[in-house]
């Protein structure tokens, strides 16, 4: 439920309203936008007297939310939230593109990488240290030498890192990351998610392979019901009966989510598509539906790579693929 307050009412009549609401045993989440100040109220509402509510000097209306994510919900929190990240922002009118292998394999690839893609637009590294992987046979990453690297990458270019978490007992291993990436795998691991709430740190949290929007949106209630605001949604694609492409990109989820919620979306047409020839028009797409960035896989030698070579840009592709979105956004 939400309570829309009236112009002009002073912060002693917030606090007032905020003890007696809580005194209910209702979470008080206060909003205070440009236009509207909203009292965001979680928990059992049934047993609120809203006429009573309503009729308050300070309150201009109040409305039941039915969608069950409360605190991710646009409605409660209208203005868009912007993630910081080392200085840079996401959401709102600004825009970042991460950009970097899927995985860390060596102190030279991801140097070399990390350069490249910086000279080219991106302004946040990717590059996953822990590898979630189909078969247990495959490469699993450098772990904790491979965070290591990224952490001397963003040393030697002043870029801020984005890796993937897979259990809430590497947290410590991410100390210095800028950026926890809970991958699609992992996206209803609610243990996880509870413990990144608790954390402050910015969370690109993907869509899960098969979940739904409100299902993802749950996902990230989840993080923010632990205090942690800090949230970037990135749609990946989803499975469908599709096969020419890894994952069907699932585009209208931007503006669905635009209206959804305030927390900032990015895409990442590499796993969407599975495809290096399709990333640049599905990146261009994206930027013209209003995706606050893009996560880009780009590898230095994509035949040889140990991971998803066949989705992955050389640096000179994705430097073209850098000016194409820049060119969109130019537009809009
Ligand atoms: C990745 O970004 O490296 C990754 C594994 O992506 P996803 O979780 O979307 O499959
Ligand atoms: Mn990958």
């Amino acid at each position: 439920m939400i309570a829309i307050l009236k112009q002009n009412t002073t912060p002693e009549q917030i606090e007032n309203l905020t003890k007696w609401l809580e005194g209910r045993g209702l979470k008080v989440h206060l909003s205070i936008g440009e236009f509207h100040t909203i009292l965001g109220l979680i928990g059992d509402t049934g047993l609120l007297d809203t006429e009573l509510l309503e009729g308050l000097e300070i309150v201009e209306s109040v409305k039941r939310i039915s969608e069950p994510f409360k605190n991710a919900n646009r409605k409660f929190h209208p203005d868009d939230t912007i993630v910081e990240v080392c200085g840079l922002k996401i959401g709102g009118s600004h825009f970042q593109i991460m950009a970097g292998p899927c995985s860390v394999e060596s102190e030279a690839q991801i140097l070399e990488i990390a350069k490249s893609v910086k000279a080219s637009g991106a302004s946040i590294l990717r590059g996953g240290a822990f590898k979630p992987r189909t078969s247990p046979y495959d490469f699993q990453g450098l772990r904790a030498d491979g965070i290591e690297l990224l952490l001397e990458a963003k040393k030697q270019t002043g870029m801020p890192i984005v890796t993937e978490i897979m259990n809430a007992n590497h947290l410590e291993l991410f100390e210095h990351v800028d950026i926890i990436q809970v991958g699609a795998r992992n996206m209803q691991n609610f243990e996880l998610l509870k413990e990144l709430g608790l954390s402050r740190k910015p969370v690109l949290l993907k869509r899960g392979l098969a979940n739904t929007i409100q299902e993802w949106l749950m996902s990230a209630e989840y993080i923010i019901a632990g205090g942690n605001r800090n949230i970037i949604l990135c749609e990946r694609g989803i499975r469908t009966f599709e096969t020419y492409t890894r994952n069907t990109l699932d585009l209208s989820a931007v503006p669905m989510l635009r209206e959804l919620t305030h927390l900032p979306v990015v895409v990442d047409p590499s796993h969407a598509s599975g495809v290096a020839r399709l990333v640049k028009p599905m990146a261009m797409a994206a930027a013209a539906a209003g995706a606050h960035g893009l996560m880009i896989e780009v590898h230095n030698d994509p035949v040889n790579a140990m991971c998803d070579g066949a989705q992955s840009l050389t640096p000179e592709q994705f430097k073209e693929v850098a000016e194409k979105v820049n060119k969109i956004r130019g537009v809009l």
